[in-house]
């Protein structure tokens, strides 16, 4: 198992990572284990395919970039420059098929690995299908990351009713 940053697109300059003063933060970009990484996107693709009616298998084949950032950094995100936010875990980017993570993240650590789950969902519903707004996908993607946290006989502790109001579209034309 190659360790090898080079597949990852550290997002942001060193230099804007220093002015920060996250130094340590440069340092697990580059030991993220991209074998492993991979692994770990098949085998939660394979679960979306048992768990959803959605065709996973060109996904799989082709599966979104990853890219590792730190809060204070800017990323392109849906065809604009934002500072990642300190609330912010991921963000799924559809014009570009990438996840965002924000670090630290850790490939064994179930929680970490839920919040890939839900970006890799949104890649799902984005390539399966349309949705009213960009909010909508996300009641589907929280009650997945849940029913797989479940299984990992960890609690996600989701506020529903806060997610409920996150997944309306503006003018609301839920079905
Ligand atoms: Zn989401």
């Amino acid at each position: 198992m190659a360790l090898h940053a080079g597949l990852l697109h550290a997002c942001g300059s060193s230099e804007t990572v220093r002015a920060s003063g996250q130094v340590a933060a440069v340092s697990w970009n580059s030991v993220v284990d991209v074998a492993a990484q991979s692994e770990l996107i098949d085998k939660l693709l394979l679960w979306v395919q048992e768990n959803t009616n959605y065709d996973v298998s060109a996904i799989r084949q082709s599966p979104p970039h990853i890219n590792f950032c730190n809060v204070g950094e800017r990323i392109e995100y849906e065809g604009e420059r934002i500072i990642v936010d300190p609330d912010l875990n991921a963000a799924y980017d559809s014009q570009l098929r990438r996840i965002n993570i924000v670090g630290p993240w850790d490939l064994h650590n179930t929680m970490d690995q839920s919040i890939l789950l839900h970006e890799l969902i949104h890649d799902v519903q984005s390539v399966n299908r349309t949705w009213y707004c960009l909010q909508e996908p996300e009641w589907e993607a929280y009650k997945l990351q849940d029913a797989w946290l479940a299984q990992q006989g960890t609690v996600s502790g989701f506020d529903w009713l806060y997610i409920y109001f996150l997944s309306r579209c503006p003018r609301d034309h839920h079905p």
